[in-house]
């Protein structure tokens, strides 16, 4: 711990010493409650031990109040001394507050290797992730249970290696690193390490240019459990594979348990080696699959619980149903719900959940078609497909082909033109005009807004 006297007063900004601050929070909450309550404020003054912070609006104030009050009293304390105060000032109405729809991205950690009490160096585990708050699922069933069966017993199953794949946010890196906690829970003496493949590449190419080849293939031999993350950026790399693959060899005669993770099944890993890839197979091979519905639920249940907030099942049943393929995204709607209703000091309801909802989902590269959208449009108008496309002036044709373009501009990443030319070669002031004139007279006209957001919704819904 550093000590407090040498902190702070007059020497440090206030900017510096509320950045050291996040420094600590970060590490201690969800990376996107950090994003949500903590990125959007900013450090106004330090005037003695008094640090002024700016927040958007008095939900902000009340929210971190409740939820995060001894982090806060904790981190200032230790930043600034023990007289440390914290004074929260409402943004002024007058000016724009930054929208943060923008998250940081999750810093790549870079190894410690300076002494660290009791051990030398870091396992680079993120205490967030364990089994407690890890939701069970049919989708992630038997890894989910090799990985418990393996913290209990490192080295002593015969899941060595484990090797979990699938896609992108579905819990990997999570799973995988609550084995590493696990074990350090129930065996603090293990040497644990964690680090995705890149890094192992990374800092090998640094020992080959230091000299230093031995020492870091010794430290990754030295571990009992060695967890490797992503190993799939090994693709390509011959050097290191090579001695990752002595290092393998080593550690599993030795009973120490290897844990990796892929985004596919090690006989997919082209342009990996094969006497990988068949050491890879020696253990339990275990896959990942998207969520279903139920689970999907229980992940926002368990979320929200921990936000300590309750959502109704509505709501939560309606992102269940629109958020389908990936947790980091469950996860990143129901943050941004709750920024979404603090920042506008709405209370969160259906409305702002189906906003929020699109937002995300236009935020993704999605596959909606610009053809596909029109067939639903017409459909639900009742129009031919065809006259869309022609210079048919019948009041329902154009009504058709305006909400066409409008949910084109809206839903897909299409420039102007290419809109344009998907609806008979118009221009593009043509679906501008189209455009705005289908969003004022969804301002004005409530039918019309109903049947186009029941529109979008189905064509949302279809694609998904
Ligand atoms: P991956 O490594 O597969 O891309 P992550 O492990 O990073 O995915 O998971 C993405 C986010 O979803 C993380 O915040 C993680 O905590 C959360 N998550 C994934 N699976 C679950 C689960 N079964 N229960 C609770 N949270 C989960
Ligand atoms: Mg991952």
């Amino acid at each position: 711990m550093r000590s407090t006297e040498e902190k702070g007063k007059e020497t440090s900004s206030p900017k510096e010493i509320w950045k050291e601050c996040l420094s600590i929070i970060k590490d201690n909450i969800p990376f996107i409650a950090y994003n949500t309550w903590f990125l959007p404020i900013r450090p106004l003054s330090l005037v003695g031990t008094k640090l002024k912070i700016q927040v958007p609006n008095s939900f902000f104030i009340e929210w971190i109040e409740e939820h995060y009050n001894t982090l806060i009293s904790k981190t200032i304390k230790q930043v600034i001394g023990n007289d440390a105060e914290l004074v929260y000032v409402i943004y002024d109405d007058g000016e724009l507050f930054p929208p943060i729809t923008e998250t940081i991205e999750e810093e790549k950690p870079k190894r410690k290797t300076e002494s660290l009490p009791e051990k030398e160096f870091d396992s680079y585990l993120n205490p967030r992730y364990n089994f407690d708050n890890f939701i069970k699922g049919e989708s992630n069933q038997l890894a989910r249970a090799a990985a418990i069966a393996i913290a209990k017993n490192p080295g002593e199953t015969s899941f060595n290696p484990l090797f979990v794949y699938g896609g992108v946010g579905l819990g990997k890196t999570h799973l995988i690193q609550a084995i590493g906690n696990g074990v350090l829970e129930k065996f603090p003496e293990k040497r644990v390490v964690y680090l995705s493949s890149d890094i192992f590449t990374v800092e090998f190419v640094e020992a080959i240019q230091n000299n230093t080849v031995n020492d870091f293939s010794n430290f990754y031999k030295s571990m009992d459990v060695l967890i490797i993350d992503d190993i799939q950026f090994l693709i390509g790399k011959e050097k290191t594979q090579d001695l990752f693959f002595h290092i393998f060899n080593t550690l599993h005669q030795l009973g120490k348990q290897i844990v990796l993770s892929s985004d596919k099944p090690p006989k997919d890993l082209l342009g990996l080696n094969e006497r990988l890839i068949s050491r890879f197979q020696w253990g339990l091979t275990a896959d990942i699959q998207p969520p279903d519905f139920e689970t999907r639920i229980a992940i926002l249940k368990n979320k929200s619980e921990s936000y300590g907030i309750e959502i109704s099942n509505e709501i939560l049943e309606y992102i269940a149903h629109n958020i389908t393929s990936n947790i980091r995204e469950l996860e990143g709607c129901l943050i941004k719900l709750l920024a979404n209703s603090s920042l506008n000091s709405k209370e969160i309801n259906l409305e702002l959940a189906k906003k929020t909802v699109r937002e995300i989902s236009t935020s993704r590269e999605t596959n909606i078609s610009i053809e596909y959208i029109t067939k639903i449009v017409c459909e639900s108008f009742g129009v031919e497909e065809n006259k869309v496309r022609e210079k048919n002036r019948r009041k329902e044709v154009v009504m058709a082909r305006q909400v066409a373009m409008y949910l084109s501009k809206k839903l897909t990443r299409s420039s102007l033109k290419t809109i344009g030319l998907h609806f008979g070669g118009r221009d593009h002031s043509t679906v501008i005009h189209a455009f705005n004139s289908i969003d004022n007279l969804m301002n004005e006209d409530e039918h019309l807004k109903e049947t186009v957001d029941t529109i979008r919704n189905k064509i949302e819904l279809g694609v998904a």
